[in-house]
């Protein structure tokens, strides 16, 4: 079956080669954002939050209808140092987190930006952190479920022509093609949250880790409101290998990209 994604290419193509391209000066995506969030995910969004939090004591702390740019820890750390620089206040909370039961501290291993309008969006609706922002900004209006390419701009991004069934069986690498960038980039952050996650999982296995397995997340969320010791995942690696900040930030960077630019 011809799925949209491979339509919309030909299309396309045979106009001359267009792809997708932002709107000058739009910055749609970029506000509202815990409005944002397409519905139609829920279902399958609030099932893997339950699985997680009693099979390996991950948490998501972030409710879905708060739920805004997912960070990764090193882009949320790099975010304060330039809104700091630029004297932008800039809030980010815990998006997914486990808490240790043997040092009473909570481990998050994603951020969650904490603005209803992005603070680096600026009053011509420009990113002013555009070459260094997110992947998940990157990514935009393509998203994944699991292995599955969607778009998430749905109802909300004014450039996108064909909204459904982008998953279909286009690979990333096709629907890069017609999206550049925004493909790689949503297969980048799944991969690298994915990394975060066995990287997690393995270290509750050997013990390194003691999660709390089966509490309800609003216990975990009322304590981290409450202000019980965070800590953010590279800072934990780089702790727990010995290796600096940097390196393990490196790593964790090129686990994000799985497959060159084509
Ligand atoms: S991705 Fe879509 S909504 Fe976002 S700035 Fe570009 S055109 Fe606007
Ligand atoms: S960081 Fe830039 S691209 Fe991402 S939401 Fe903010 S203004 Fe938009």
């Amino acid at each position: 079956m011809h799925n949209h994604i491979q339509l919309l290419g030909m299309r396309q193509m045979s106009q001359g080669g267009e792809k997708f391209k932002c709107i000058e000066d739009c910055g749609e995506c970029c506000r509202n954002l815990r409005g944002n969030l397409n519905k139609s995910r829920l279902p399958e969004y609030l099932s893997k939050i339950k699985q997680l939090s009693r099979t390996i004591g991950i948490y998501y702390l972030t409710i879905p209808a708060r739920m805004t740019i997912l960070l990764l820890d090193w882009e949320a750390r790099q975010l304060d140092r330039m809104a700091e620089k630029m004297g932008i206040v800039f809030r980010y909370t815990p998006f997914m987190a486990a808490k240790d039961s043997r040092s009473d501290r909570v481990l998050v291993l994603v951020w969650n930006m904490d603005h209803d309008d992005c603070p680096f969006l600026d009053e011509r609706s420009r990113c002013k952190v555009y070459d260094d922002r997110p992947l998940h900004c990157m990514s935009f209006p393509i998203s994944t479920v699991g292995n599955r390419i969607r778009s998430l701009g749905e109802g909300l991004c004014p450039a996108i022509t064909s909204l459904d069934e982008l998953g279909g069986k286009a690979s990333p690498r096709q629907v890069d093609k017609i999206y550049p960038g925004c493909a790689k980039a949503a297969v980048g952050l799944n991969g690298a949250v994915s990394t975060i996650v066995d990287i997690f999982s393995e270290s509750a296995l050997t013990g390194e880790f003691s999660p709390v397995v089966g509490e309800s997340h609003r216990i975990i969320r009322k304590e981290v409101n409450q202000g019980i010791e965070l800590i953010g995942f590279v800072e934990w690696m780089s702790k727990q290998t010995g290796e600096s900040i940097e390196v393990v930030e490196r790593s964790l960077r090129e686990a994000s990209y799985p497959f060159p630019n084509s």
